[in-house]
């Protein structure tokens, strides 16, 4: 059965933003801390045993701690039940949380030659040892199964597909470490469980809805969509910057939480 759990639905930079003063971030920090939320971010699972991370936000570390199904099991003095992550963008609100994943617990990445040449291109990430921590390249339109840490079957297939996106903010006026042609830079993909055909679609960072992507996901059973804003000039209506909304990619989900 297909299980997925909701790590976090908050934009880059979660609920309150850490120098925010606007009126949520303030609630969220005073009289309604229901409010708060980490970044966007899911597990989803075959099995209910080995899970696999989609996209690792800066707040990793705080979601793995509040979610049962992420914690090392009973009895191990070294373990992790996350098996592999799959990462469908290069940017911070994507990737920074592979960093908390450091302490030697074997796992494999899985994301698009642009987004690992990102990867490789910061020698940062080499804190995640490669001979316990494989970088494994995938292919839009071509569908693969995550494997678990031993190689056996995860239960899963994903199909990822190019998505309108832009390119990392931190790239933008610079080479990119890939090549220049923004393909592969958002992914969107479709993830099946093979054993019951259960399914679901998960975009980030989804620049705009094309008749393509319309079409794709009509009548989906459930859609994780990073709509960015709700309005397009909702940061100036809000005073908090010049950016519309198709300029920042930045990530906020609706999507029903499923398990
Ligand atoms: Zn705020």
């Amino acid at each position: 059965m297909l299980r997925v759990v909701v790590l976090g639905a908050a934009a880059g930079g979660g609920v309150p933003q850490w120098n925010c003063g606007c009126r949520i971030c303030n609630a969220a920090r005073g009289a309604n801390p229901e409010l708060q939320s980490t970044q966007s971010s899911i597990v989803v699972s075959a099995d209910d045993e080995h899970w696999f991370l989609i996209n690792a936000s800066p707040d990793l570390r705080q979601q793995l701690i509040s979610t049962p199904q992420l914690h090392p099991k009973h009895g191990a003095l070294r373990h992790s039940p996350i098996a592999g992550v799959v990462l469908t963008n290069g940017e911070v609100d994507a990737v920074a949380g592979l960093l908390s994943l450091r302490e030697s617990s074997p796992f494999t990445i899985y994301a698009h030659r642009q987004v690992l040449a990102i990867l490789a291109a910061n020698s940062i990430f080499n804190v995640l040892n490669d001979r316990l921590v494989r970088r494994e390249p995938i292919v839009t339109d071509h569908a693969f199964e995550p494997l678990l840490s031993d190689g056996s079957s995860s239960g899963l297939e994903i199909l990822p597909f190019v998505v309108p996106g832009k390119r990392a903010w931190y790239l933008e006026g610079q080479q990119h470490p890939g090549d220049n042609s923004a393909e592969g830079d958002t992914l969107g993909l479709l993830v099946t469980d093979k054993g019951s055909g259960q399914y679901f679609y998960h975009l980030a960072a989804c620049a705009r809805v094309t008749p393509d992507l319309a079409q794709r996901i009509t009548g989906a059973p459930l859609v994780f969509f990073d709509g960015t804003v709700w309005r397009d000039d909702e940061l100036i209506a809000a005073g908090l910057g010049s950016k519309t909304g198709q300029a920042s990619p930045s990530t906020l989900f609706s999507g029903d939480r499923a398990s």
